[in-house]
């Protein structure tokens, strides 16, 4: 009977830590940087797994003609082969944040070390293509654990959340995604989107007017 008990209580306890590796709001792991400190409508958008070779530069010149700066939290590999993508994001005002260098699902149960290499790498690639200081992380796919809080210390980072997922990659039909995101609108609400999606740019013009229409302001992280 004990040995049921306590096999529960460890399965519970198992459940919580994998549970929490996954909610980045939770904080348990690392405190994450999940909205903006504003009581006024104001929100900021933030874009994952570029720079993407023709969905980035789309999104940059609807930023750009929208007079909009972001955030751009980009995979290292992806940066190397699209330096003058990762240029033009600082040039025009956004803000770079790394993503990891090859963003693997195999990251997520990396060592220690291993996620200090990586995040390093990913760093110095940023930081020597734009030629700033970059300072913020997005862990790769909202996970977090004891190794990867480990290492965003050791590497003095900021962990950057959200407080909206917008669910772009899941295929789901443009006005499903506006809607979702609609009815979770808070002053100082982070957005999360991707501007690997080709369907990035059309989103995001969307969604500024919806966020016209609500009266509220994107302003940058
Ligand atoms: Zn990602």
């Amino acid at each position: 009977m004990m040995f049921i008990a306590l096999g529960a209580i460890l399965f519970i306890v198992l459940l919580l830590v994998f549970t929490a590796s996954l909610k980045i709001g939770w904080g348990v792991f690392i405190r994450s940087q999940c909205f903006i400190d504003t009581n006024a409508k104001e929100i900021a958008l933030t874009f994952d797994d570029g720079p993407h070779p023709e969905h980035t530069p789309k999104l940059l010149d609807l930023l750009k003609e929208k007079e909009i700066q972001a955030a751009f939290f980009v995979i290292g590999e992806q940066a190397e082969k699209y330096p003058e993508i990762i240029k033009r994001v600082i040039a025009e005002g956004h803000i770079l944040g790394i993503h990891s260098f090859y963003h693997k699902p195999s990251f997520t149960i990396c060592s220690r070390q291993a996620v200090i290499d990586d995040l390093t790498r990913c760093r110095n690639t940023i930081e020597e293509i734009s030629q700033t200081k970059v300072s913020l992380f997005r862990p790769p796919f909202g996970v977090t654990n004891p190794n990867i809080a480990a290492a965003v210390k050791f590497l003095k980072m900021t962990s950057v959340g959200w407080s909206i997922r917008s669910f772009d990659t899941t295929g789901k039909n443009e006005s499903r995604i506006l809607k979702r995101i609609a009815k979770s609108l808070f002053p100082g609400a982070i957005v999360l989107l991707h501007d690997r999606l080709p369907e990035c740019a059309s989103l995001v013009g969307k969604l500024l007017v919806l966020l016209d229409e609500r009266g509220y302001k994107v302003v940058r992280l």
